[in-house]
């Protein structure tokens, strides 16, 4: 397939244009951020062939599909590992993973908690809607305690995880949050996310209409506000502004760590080698291996 790119050669809004059509409900905030992460990789000049997005089980994870470029959709909780592994494979290839609140806060946790305290250098988008919208409305661990759900009839008995505390608490080199219904931050966010150095955990926040009752459009809307004057070096008010959602909500970058190599940056045989792993691959013949398994 011809990818169609600009007069000068780089990519636009149509090289990342996918023939199949979203089956998200209306209003959903898989649209907003679906757009913010094509155009910020149009603003930065990567084009599909350029970029791998690696999704999770979800509703945003069947958008996997509906976008061009590399995609991988795997398991349920495990996007991370698969995308931290490729990207280690080829540093030169820029990833972004996608999960959402309820894979990445209970199935998936321990990955979570061992992207960030690696730092691998991927972008982590959580599409955080608050409940597992694709199994129809389950309550997530980041539901609202006491919320009515389909598989809490009487209100969701447990307390919410608190996400962003959790995330700080694990030294992140990079925190940002957006609000689906605000593109133009959320591609600043990105493109700032895709030239960290390691980690960079973006937590998107999400309507989901069909579902999430309490943390409507609406709702989100009136409460998010940009982030400004902020040293974003500072972790303890960063972790303050993300924590303290009561009254407003803090989007932005939050926190930002250049100092802290990556993971791979950390692997001493790769040090000062220029080639990546799936170029020296390439230079062995590895036909008879193959056979092996055939
Ligand atoms: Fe979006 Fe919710 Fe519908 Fe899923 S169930 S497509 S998250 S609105």
């Amino acid at each position: 397939m011809k990818i169609p790119l600009s007069s000068s050669g780089g990519p636009t809004m149509a090289s990342y244009h996918s023939e199949n059509r979203c089956t998200w409900c209306d209003g959903c905030g898989d649209y907003g951020i679906w757009t913010a992460v094509k155009r910020a990789l149009v603003e930065m000049g990567i084009p599909p062939h350029s970029v791998l997005l690696c999704y999770d089980v979800g509703c945003h994870g069947n958008g996997s599909d509906k976008v061009q470029g590399y995609r991988f959709h795997g398991l349920h909780g495990r996007v991370l590992p698969f995308a931290a592994g490729a990207k280690l494979a080829n540093m030169k290839l820029p990833v972004m993973a996608f999960g959402g609140d309820g894979a990445s806060f209970s199935e998936g946790i321990g990955h979570l908690v061992h992207s960030i305290r690696s730092n691998y250098p991927i972008v982590f988008v959580l599409h955080n809607n608050g409940n597992y919208g694709l199994t129809t409305g389950q309550a997530s661990s980041l539901t609202w305690q006491g919320q009515k759900m389909n598989t809490s009839p009487n209100g969701m008995p447990e307390h919410t995880l608190p996400s962003m505390d959790f995330v700080f608490s694990l030294e992140p080199t990079f925190v940002a949050r957006g609000f689906s219904g605000d593109i133009p931050q959320m591609v600043d966010i990105l493109k700032a996310a895709l030239q960290h150095r390691g980690f960079a955990f973006v937590d998107m926040l999400q309507a989901c209409p069909t579902y999430n009752h309490f943390a409507t459009h609406n709702y989100l809307l009136e409460r998010c506000y940009h982030v400004e004057n902020h040293d974003t070096k500072d972790f303890v008010k960063a972790r303050q502004l993300a924590v303290d959602t009561k009254e407003k909500i803090a989007t932005g970058i939050l926190y930002q760590n250049e100092d802290i190599p990556s993971f791979y940056e950390q692997l001493v045989p790769r040090q000062k080698i220029k080639t990546t792993l799936v170029d020296e691959v390439k230079m062995h013949d590895v036909g008879g291996l193959m056979k092996e398994f055939v």
